[in-house]
């Protein structure tokens, strides 16, 4: 299965188009969310991958509203709920979370997709894999840990845990690949400094970031491998799609693992692929989860079509910078275009930085954006430089006491939007 990766497009291509055409076989006698979103439409067996244009989408508000009706797990169901064995909710901050349940067959499938990124990463079954984080419902991590055992690496979760214990533990099992989400991967620096532990001579030597962007981000990554003396990768994956992208040797940002998706990227203005260089809403299609499918799912996320040439000789879609960030999350200020990851490969060049909140506020019909970062006042004017070489913007910044912002163990929240109240 992984070696499809380095395959020719029109291999790659064909093999998508059989595995949907069995998989829609298969879900669409039993699934009544897709039988009743496909009514009245042409024949859903596809002839031609490109005819899945002409399917509608999904997206995360019908599966709510989904659940919501059907209550408790919504009607995107193909098999008896015996058949059943995970559940898992998404890791949202806002709005009713939604529970996603796999069938065994489905769970080996997240298991094989993350076998995909440890290999990406170079990991093997010499490795001792420490899983840094909570083991509650969100199935990011839960998935790795699969996936590692998979991959026939010792595997360690480090739940139930707080920071000194984890990197104690880290220590005193000679773990070599960190796994979590990348601020706390610098949390977890930090409080090593505080205990004056040294993570750079520990025997890590890679890491793998899950649950936002932040492993591609040039300044970000520099700052995670320095701390731990280790190459990082990044890894993007979702409760209601699956594991999908994964970085390689030469860090760019991430392929899709278009062995087990389909991607499409979308211009988010009139829904046309966008050309390759150009950024846009991803789309993506699960072939392997037909218990819980996805067809056509609008993930939400910015990314950028970097075409298919990467020199690992992986010839599945890269995606430069990787997650650019969520499509709602772009900001026009000024009439220029501005990522939250932008801003975060900018302020991780300064060393001094320890934390820093975006608010974005609007006056009249135009957004504004200010910083508040932790750090030293006399290097808010450099900062405010740097920025505005690299956005062409000037942001205001006020500087803040170290240890006053808020930190992160899951999906960190740094945009804070204060339009709405106003
Ligand atoms: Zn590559």
């Amino acid at each position: 299965m992984p070696h499809l990766e380095t395959l020719d497009r029109p291999l790659i291509e064909a093999s998508q188009l059989a595995r949907l055409q069995l998989g829609l076989a298969r879900m669409l006698p039993t699934n009544r969310f897709y039988q009743e979103k496909f009514a009245g439409k042409e024949s859903p067996f596809l002839e031609r991958l490109a005819d899945l244009a002409h399917m509608p989408f999904t997206d995360k508000r019908e599966l709510v509203a989904d659940q919501a009706a059907h209550p408790l797990f919504g009607s995107n169901l193909t098999f008896p709920l015996s058949d059943y064995i995970r559940l898992h909710q998404t890791s949202g901050t806002t709005g009713q979370p939604l529970k996603i349940l796999d069938t065994q067959e489905s769970w080996d499938w997240w298991g094989d997709c993350w076998t995909t990124v440890y290999r990406g990463a170079g990991v093997t079954r010499d490795d001792t894999v420490f899983l840094a984080f909570g083991f509650g419902p969100f199935i990011g991590f839960w998935s790795a840990y699969e996936g590692a055992k998979k991959l026939g690496a010792l595997t360690v979760p480090g739940g139930g845990m707080d920071s000194l214990q984890r990197l104690r533990t880290i220590q005193e099992i000679g773990a070599t690949v960190l796994v979590c989400t990348p601020s706390y991967a610098l949390r977890l620096a930090e409080v090593a400094q505080e205990h004056g532990m040294n993570m750079r001579g520990s025997t890590v030597l890679v890491t793998i970031h899950a649950g936002e962007p932040g492993a591609s981000i040039p300044a970000t990554r520099r700052r995670i491998e320095d701390a731990w003396g280790a190459t990082t990768f990044d890894h993007a994956g979702m409760t209601e799609m699956g594991a999908f992208g994964y970085s390689c040797s030469e860090q760019r940002g991430l392929h899709v693992n278009e062995a087990e998706f389909i991607a499409e990227i979308l211009d988010p203005s009139n829904g046309k692929p966008v050309q390759e260089g150009q950024a846009g809403e991803l789309v993506l299609t699960n072939l392997g989860r037909w218990g819980s499918p996805a067809i056509r799912y609008r993930t939400g996320d910015l990314v950028r079509h970097g075409g298919y040439h990467c020199n690992c000789g992986r010839t599945f879609l890269h995606l430069p910078g990787g997650i650019l960030g969520r499509v709602d999350d772009m900001l026009i200020v000024r009439g220029i275009n501005v990522y939250p990851s932008a801003l975060a490969d900018v302020l991780h060049r300064f060393p001094a930085v320890t934390e820093y909140r975006v608010i974005v506020t609007r006056e009249g019909s135009m957004d504004e954006v200010a910083l508040e970062v932790e750090c030293p006042p006399h290097l808010v004017t450099d900062i405010q430089e740097e920025l505005r070489s690299a956005l062409h913007l000037r942001i205001p910044i006020e500087s803040v006491e170290p240890g006053t912002l808020p930190r992160f163990e899951l999906k960190a929240k740094r945009v804070e939007d204060r339009r709405k109240q106003l």
